[in-house]
Formats: C-alpha cells, sequence, structure tokens
C-alpha cells in the first residue's frame, strides 16, 4: 500500500463533525485504490486560539507546507468575534492560503436533480446548471496595502487597497482556460472594468493569456451583471474567473442554486499544494448538534482525490456516493422540505450511508 500524509484542520464549530465524516470517507475510500491515507489532526482558528493564544501556529503552518494537502473544516464563532482582527479564526484561513501560495480557488456549482426543488429558485431556471468558478485567492483587496483607519478633520475613513498585477492575473487566468479545455470550452471574466482600475489591468491580462487558448471562448461580464445572470440564467456559464472579492461574493449567491450551503466543496490549489473545505462556515447555531450536513465537507475530500492525489476514479467514487445518499432521499436539516419520499437525517445516519455504499462496493470488487 502507498502511504500519504496529510493534514487535518477541523476547526470550530460543525467544522469538527463534518471533516470527521469527510476524513472516514476519504480513507476508506483511498484504500480500496492500494493507498492508505494517514492524516494529522491539528487546532485551527477559535481552537487554536483557545490552546496557543493565537489562530494559527507556525509549527501548524510548517507541518501544513511539509505535507501539502489540508482537509480543512470551517472557522470562527461568537465567542471570537470581538477579538483583533489579526487574532480573529478568519486571520487563520488567511495566513494559510497565503503561506501555501494556494492562489485559485475552484467551486463547482452542480444542482443535483434530486435537490432541484429544494432551491429558493424556479425548478426550470436551475435544472443542469453546472457553473465552475475560479476565484483569484490570495490578492486583491483582501491584501492589498496599505490598509489602515485613520482621521481626517475628526472624521474617522478607513482604506483598503485593491491591487492586481499582471502575473497574478496570469496565473489564475491560466487555471481557468484549463478548466474550460476540460468542460464545455467557455471562460467568462468577471470584473469591473467599467470603473476599477485594477479591473483594466485584469481584463487586459486575461486577454493575453486568451492568445494561448484559440479553442477557448472568452467572454467578459461586469460584477453587477454577473451577480444578476446567475440568478437569472445560470445555465449560461461554463467557467468564470473572477478576483478574490467578486469571486467571494458570486460563489456564496452561486451556492443557493444548489438549495444549500451544506452541498458546496471548495479546492484551493497553487503548485503542489491543496487546501478543500466545504463553502460553508461554522454554523454555531447548530454546533455540538449532530445535525450538520457532511456532503460539502465529503464532496472537497472527493476535489482533494482529484486534485492533489491525482486519484480520479476515487472522486467519482466519492461523488457517486453523495449522488446516492440524495437519491436515497436521506436529508439533513438544511434539505429536509417534507417532500413525499425523503426522510429527515442526522450527520451520523448520513455518514453510516455513505459508508454502507462503499462497503457495498468493496464486497462487489
Ligand atoms: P455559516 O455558513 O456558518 O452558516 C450559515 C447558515 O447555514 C446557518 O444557518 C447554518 O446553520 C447553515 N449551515 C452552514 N453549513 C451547514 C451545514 N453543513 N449543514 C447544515 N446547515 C449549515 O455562515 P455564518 O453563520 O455567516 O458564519 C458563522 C461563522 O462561520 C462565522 O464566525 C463566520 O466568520 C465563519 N465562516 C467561516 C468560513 C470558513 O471557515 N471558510 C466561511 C464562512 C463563514
Amino acid at each position: 500500500m502507498k502511504q500519504i500524509e496529510i493534514v487535518a484542520l477541523p476547526g470550530d464549530g460543525i467544522g469538527p463533525e463534518v471533516t470527521a465524516v469527510a476524513l472516514d470517507v476519504l480513507k476508506t475510500v483511498c484504500r480500496q485504490f492500494h493507498v492508505e491515507l494517514k492524516a494529522t489532526e491539528l487546532p485551527f482558528g477559535g481552537t487554536c486560539y483557545e490552546q496557543h493564544g493565537k489562530p494559527v501556529t507556525d509549527e501548524i503552518l510548517d507541518e501544513c507546507k511539509n505535507k501539502k494537502v489540508v482537509l480543512l473544516g470551517a472557522v470562527g464563532g461568537p465567542s471570537w468575534d470581538d477579538l483583533s482582527a489579526d487574532l480573529r479564526p478568519e486571520a487563520a484561513l488567511l495566513k494559510l492560503r497565503k503561506e501555501l501560495g494556494v492562489f485559485a480557488n475552484l467551486r463547482p456549482i452542480n444542482v443535483y436533480p434530486a435537490l432541484a426543488a429544494a432551491s429558493t429558485i424556479k425548478e426550470e431556471v436551475i435544472e443542469g446548471t453546472d457553473i465552475f468558478i475560479v476565484r483569484e485567492l490570495t490578492g486583491g483587496v483582501y491584501f492589498g496595502e496599505p490598509r489602515f483607519t485613520s482621521e481626517e478633520n475628526g472624521d474617522p475613513f478607513s482604506v483598503d487597497t485593491m491591487k492586481y498585477s499582471r502575473s497574478e492575473v496570469h496565473r489564475v487566468a491560466r487555471v481557468a482556460f484549463e478548466a474550460a479545455r476540460l468542460r464545455d470550452k467557455r471562460v467568462c471574466s468577471v470584473d469591473k472594468a467599467n470603473v476599477l482600475e485594477s479591473s483594466r489591468m485584469w481584463r487586459k491580462s486575461i486577454l493575453e493569456i486568451a492568445g494561448d487558448y484559440p479553442d477557448v471562448e472568452l467572454s467578459h461580464m461586469l460584477v453587477d451583471n454577473c451577480a444578476m445572470q446567475i440568478i437569472r440564467d445560470p445555465k449560461q456559464f461554463d467557467v468564470m474567473v473572477t478576483g478574490n472579492l467578486f469571486g467571494d461574493i458570486l460563489s456564496d449567491a452561486a451556492s443557493m442554486l444548489t438549495g444549500s450551503l451544506g452541498m458546496l466543496p471548495s479546492a484551493s490549489i497553487g503548485g503542489e499544494n491543496g487546501v478543500y473545505e466545504p463553502v460553508h462556515g461554522s454554523a454555531p447555531d447548530i454546533a455540538g448538534k449532530g445535525v450538520a450536513n457532511p456532503l460539502a465537507a465529503v464532496a472537497s475530500a472527493a476535489l482533494l482525490c482529484r486534485y492533489s492525489l491525482k486519484l480520479e476514479e476515487a472522486a467519482l467514487k466519492i461523488e457517486a456516493a453523495i449522488q446516492a445518499v440524495l437519491e436515497s432521499g436521506l436529508r439533513t436539516a438544511d434539505l429536509y422540505t417534507e417532500e413525499p419520499g425523503t426522510t429527515l437525517a442526522n450527520t451520523k445516519q448520513i455518514s453510516d450511508f455513505l459508508l454502507k455504499t462503499f462497503q457495498q462496493k468493496e464486497a462487489a470488487i
């Protein structure tokens, strides 16, 4: 058996509950592909602050850099909301992304047929939606300097800086064009080039890379129009590439097409490094109740197999198991609508179903 080591950062709130399920699934499926997966679990976010007085330590970051592959739960919660910005759990996330250089955040937005009715948007609008959002993750206004708060004539003000360099746009553009080549060969680049200098640089740089991909059709869309188009006609999109701030907002809007935040996985990649995490947060309102939907974390484990372990078949197997859960009618509370043929399930019941699916497949082999 080949041995692979990764780091697991379960984090806060429901993070540990959903990460435990994802790890069980990951280990089980990897074993079927002759890979023994070992995960070193470390504290992160608020949990790390409680133990070490900061949301992430240098030792934890070093371990992530050494192992290169990280499965993350979620961070944050009301207990840490009043801490200074550098001590808040979210600071650990930004630091981890920056230190690992994971500059491209990949968010597949698929509407599962079994859940089309669970969305607040009309079924005929969303069914068949398959968008692949590539969000730049280590630049833009979340990282730009200077950032400060000061005062002018007794009136306090704050400054953030939205900055993009040509090379930053080039590398994320390549990720998007490469992804499009494996799909419908269309890239839509989203910016605010009618107003922002940084967006004009973004658009110019995207066009430079497009020259290397004549087989991929490129279009541009302003972010305000895009926010509307995602809801109006989501099927028009194939790959979407955009900056950090716009991607953050658009991908959460797109998540509602799928019915629940609890369904959406993400992969953040750069070089050999990868951070895999559900899109949702730590859901403090349901933490510890055993009712969290673990499927986004499990789908993130599938992306880990695809992009870091290069085990495409394992990824497909995990994705098929998620589909099987939904087809069985089991629904966690976030998805449950009392529709005939569906049953309310807790985290453990979903986990048991998933693991049983793999055992059956194993027995069949
Ligand atoms: P959230 O995603 O945690 O929760 C929003 C709503 O969705 C809640 O009602 C929650 O119960 C529900 N929900 C989310 N995930 C679910 C799941 N897997 N199963 C069932 N229901 C689920 O967002 P929020 O409430 O805005 O933020 C809570 C905390 O999480 C905050 O501290 C925030 O900063 C943090 N946060 C962290 C991340 C991250 O770690 N990447 C992302 C977003 C928010």
